[in-house]
């Protein structure tokens, strides 16, 4: 049987997460787009304490032990990517550049989880737990290095006197950069070629943590959207880590077709791909929302279940904004299942990514355009979500590169034959 509902738990923290999102984030939307690089730390706060609590927001499945005379249950199947998709598109529709500074590790932790020994998973994840609220980050752009990831030029080289690793380079755009180096004690996962001469197969993703001599952030953006996300640039400068630090093997193998270090970012992106995808479903379902409900207010209702000829033009064009919306999530959902599951799924991942960057960019100017006006005015904040839906469409693999991912997966060609 397929079924289609979440499951339990996830429809019971659902409730409490739209809560948050109606309370918490809606009313201070507007503050944060106005006050770029102010920390929303009442949320963050707030959000720490109830994920310490709940356990709300980690990947590690939660199994409850039987009560004494209790009959252990069947094994119930691994939701946990499913339960932070369904999280980040809650929070998303709240307020997604507030969702982005929601404390804990992140695309680092991902990147952790993807790459890292039970070992370094433990010892790495375990802060995000801490008392004060931590953030987690990932850096591969570079200014000369973006879809193109094999280009990146940090290098990482081993001091056989210390066995520390020496770190140098310049990072750009990092999402969370300056909340888990300056505001935390978190980390950033770096990732850096310990054989520069050995493209993709020297990458490797290192853990650089807050306090590491010789880490800068040198810069914030200043964004179009999503501008309560700090988006920092980070400069290494002869920064030591320890050698366990390195996540995975250090051998470099050249003749592997793709290599390890490379299938490592990878599975980060097949992991986290999705999870993007639904952040950008929850700030168009917010702004179909809305459009629905001022269209109310001056009288016009859809009339669903009427024949197409007989629909006016606009209860057309959101029928068809509430199909693209639906369909994207369908996808999304059989992407994180399959991750859960531990099935391969970069296709699914990208195809995810690419629908929901194309729904949320169309859905957020179609609201703007059929309130006119209203929609382009801060008066609401159907303009904001507008600037904040672009993002979907770039970091994690910009639309065209996934685009290239799906073609390569369905036509069977390799990165090198299909570029
Ligand atoms: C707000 C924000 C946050 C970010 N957060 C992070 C982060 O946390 N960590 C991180 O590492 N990076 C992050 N990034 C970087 C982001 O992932 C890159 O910007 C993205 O991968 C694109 O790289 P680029 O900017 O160098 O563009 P380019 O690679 O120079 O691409 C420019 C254009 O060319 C197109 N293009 C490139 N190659 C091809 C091709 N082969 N075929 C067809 N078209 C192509 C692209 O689709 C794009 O439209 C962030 C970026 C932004 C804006």
């Amino acid at each position: 049987m397929i079924d289609f509902e979440p499951p339990k738990p996830i429809a019971q923290s659902s409730v409490a997460l739209q809560t948050v999102a109606e309370n918490m984030m809606r009313p201070v939307s507007r503050y944060f787009d106005e006050h770029e690089h102010e920390i929303p730390w009442n949320y963050i706060n707030f959000m720490h304490m109830a994920m310490r609590t709940t356990g709300a927001g980690s990947l590690a499945p939660r199994e409850r032990k039987p009560k004494e005379g209790e009959e252990q249950k069947e094994k119930r199947p691994p939701i946990g990517y499913q339960a932070l998709t369904f999280m980040l598109e809650i929070l998303s529709w709240g307020d997604v550049g507030i969702y982005l500074v929601t404390p804990g590790g992140g695309l680092g932790a991902a990147a952790v989880e993807a790459t890292g020994t039970p070992e370094q998973k433990q010892k790495f994840l375990a802060r995000f737990a801490a008392e004060k609220p931590t953030f987690g980050a990932m850096a591969m752009t570079e200014p000369q290095a973006g879809s193109d990831t094999a280009a990146i030029r940090t290098t990482a080289v081993l001091d056989p006197k210390t066995n520390d690793w020496i770190l140098n380079g310049e990072k750009i755009f990092v999402t969370a950069g300056h909340k888990a180096l300056c505001e935390s004690d978190g980390f950033v996962v770096v990732w850096a070629t310990i054989d520069p001469s050995a493209g993709r197969a020297g990458m490797r993703p290192f853990v650089v943590e807050a306090g590491t001599p010789g880490v800068s952030v040198t810069k914030l953006e200043h964004k179009l959207g999503i501008r309560a996300s700090d988006t920092a640039s980070i400069v290494l400068q002869d920064a030591r880590v320890p050698y366990e630090n390195i996540l995975g093997s250090a051998e470099v193998v050249k003749e592997a077709a793709t290599t390890k270090g490379f299938k490592g970012a990878m599975a980060t992106f097949d992991a986290t791909r999705p999870l993007v995808a639904a952040t950008g479903i929850g700030v168009a379902r917010a702004a179909l929302e809305l459009l629905k409900e001022l269209l109310a207010q001056q009288g016009v209702v859809i009339r669903y279940g009427l024949p197409r000829q007989k629909l006016t033009n606009i209860e057309r064009e959101v029928i068809d904004m509430e199909i693209m919306l639906r369909s994207a999530w369908l996808l999304i959902i059989k992407a994180v299942w399959m991750a859960d599951n531990r099935k391969h799924n970069p296709m699914e991942a990208s195809m995810a990514k690419v629908r929901a960057g194309d729904v949320v960019t169309k859905i957020t100017q179609k609201a703007v355009e059929i309130m006119g006006p209203l929609g382009y005015t801060r008066d609401y904040l159907l303009e904001k979500w507008f600037r904040d839906a672009k993002i979907t469409d770039i970091y994690e693999g910009t639309g065209q590169i996934n685009r290239l991912i799906v073609a390569r997966n369905v036509l069977g060609y390799t990165g090198r034959e299909l570029r």
